[in-house]
């Protein structure tokens, strides 16, 4: 169930049954030789699909654009700041709030919206504590990456091992792929295993990183890995999901 190709009335009747909705959260921005720009937006979003076509969550509109100031040296790349990022978050989940939804499950596909985003939880219920007294709803807000899951990481060292690396991974660029199998890239990659360490700016990003991975083999990337990392992620998320929406 998506939210923008619902009526509002059929919101209206979702919230009766249900007070949870799924927020895909992700990123535009380079993902090395052959990986999507759209790929950190794309493997939530895929994923968040998949968990609601089999167990009928409902999933908001994509966040497309995160904080990727570090990425900014490589053409195509978008970012918000983080006190950008922090705005568009709150005015989300305060619209979902008002509306009487009071379990907001971010699904991440972008480490560096980590911090932001849960900098973004804090404001939330610092607005709430600081108000005093009328705690409805009880908002409660979770972020999930997908990446992250045990059973996909798993999945990735068993099909990548050390060529996964941390940035423009073989399993990210896959579960695009998967997704959308007419926009496959091959690239050479050299060299075959880029370069790992820590990054500020996006000047400091380019000169350490030039091709934009970091640690990682993208041209191990296939449609057959991204199949089976889709699987493994909506089942992952799915069991997540339900199990944030009984917590109290
Ligand atoms: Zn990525």
């Amino acid at each position: 169930m998506l939210l923008q190709l619902c009526t509002w009335q059929e919101i209206e009747r979702y919230l009766e049954c249900s007070k949870g909705v799924i927020v895909p959260i992700g990123s535009t921005e380079q993902h090395g030789p052959n990986g999507l720009l759209g790929t950190d937006a794309i493997c939530p979003e895929v994923v968040a699909r998949g968990v609601s076509e089999k167990f009928g969550a409902l999933v908001a509109p994509t966040l497309s654009i995160g904080m990727a100031q570090h990425h900014l040296g490589f053409p195509g790349s978008l970012s918000l700041r983080p006190s950008t990022l922090i705005a568009v978050v709150r005015d989300v989940v305060q619209s979902l709030a008002r509306h009487g939804f009071e379990r907001c499950y971010f699904l991440n596909g972008h480490g560096g919206n980590i911090a932001t985003v849960t900098a973004a939880f804090s404001e939330i219920y610092a607005e709430k504590s600081f108000s005093g007294g009328n705690n409805h709803p009880r908002i409660r807000c979770k972020l999930s990456n997908w990446y992250m899951a045990p059973g996909v990481k798993q999945l990735s060292a068993k099909l990548f091992g050390s060529s996964e690396g941390s940035h423009a991974t073989p399993s990210e660029v896959s579960l695009t792929y998967f997704a959308y199998p007419d926009a496959v890239k091959s690239a050479e990659m050299s060299p075959k295993l880029a370069p790992t360490g820590p990054f500020y700016d996006a000047d400091h990003y380019r000169s350490r990183f030039p091709d934009g991975r970091i640690g990682s083999d993208p041209s191990l990337a296939s449609v057959d890995a991204g199949r089976q990392l889709y699987e493994a992620a909506v089942e992952e998320v799915a069991r997540d999901y339900h199990e944030f929406l009984k917590a109290s």
